[in-house]
């Protein structure tokens, strides 16, 4: 004759089922968070920037271009709204860096306008619904489209690091046009507080005679 189970041992053997279930739940959860983790973890691409720790080891910042490494010559801070630059094309998108850093009413909010949504989804447009290549990589339109680090575009590693991305393209935009409205896609001029521009521009007396030039 089976013997009955008795209450004590109907609640013990449901406890240990509901335990057993919670164990086997949290396994399973956890070979799932794994196996994402394996897979999209360590694939999860760099993101290009233009940021670089440029600081002497007290923590000031450098003045001299000897200070700088090979093939970087000038840096904005946005810290101290500072622009050091070497060379007239450098201070250029310095100033670029510079403006979009500052507050611009209607447009930014205290945050660089080129690390927003909107100023990505300009830049996706132009290039999806209005880039036709000129054929020359020099030329504005196509340094704009092979720009490094934005859409599907790898980043530029020749210093170490992945160079490139929105922001950055936002200040090389404002260097590949020379500053001048005109030599930009017209979609991007508005997104550039001009008046700005040339106000920081007088500063830099070498930007004019490069433009002259060039
Ligand atoms: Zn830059």
């Amino acid at each position: 004759m089976k013997k009955k189970k008795n209450c004590l041992q109907i609640i013990s053997q449901i406890i240990t089922e509901i335990l057993t279930g919670v164990a086997i739940g949290i396994t399973v959860s956890l070979t799932i968070c794994i196996i994402f983790i394996l897979i999209y973890g360590g694939a999860t691409p760099e993101k290009a920037s233009g940021t670089m720790d440029l600081r002497r080891e007290d923590g000031s910042l450098p003045t001299t271009q000897e200070e700088l490494p090979e093939g970087i010559d000038g840096y904005y801070s946005p810290d101290k709204g500072l622009i050091v630059c070497f060379n007239p094309w450098t201070c250029l998108h310095e100033i670029g860096h510079k403006v979009d850093d500052e507050k611009r009413e209607g447009l930014n909010d205290g945050i660089y306008f080129s690390k927003t949504k909107e100023w990505e989804a300009i830049v996706d447009y132009y290039r999806t619904e209005l880039f036709i290549s000129t054929g020359d990589p020099d030329q504005i339109e196509d340094r704009i489209n092979d720009f490094p680090g934005i859409g599907d575009n790898s980043c530029d590693t020749t210093w170490d690091r992945c160079y490139g991305g929105y922001v950055e393209l936002y200040a090389c935009i404002l260097e590949y046009s020379h500053g001048n409205p005109e030599n930009m896609p017209e979609i991007f001029r508005e997104f550039y507080d001009w008046e700005r521009i040339w106000e920081l521009e007088k500063e830099y007396p070498e930007i004019e005679e490069w433009k002259l030039v060039n």
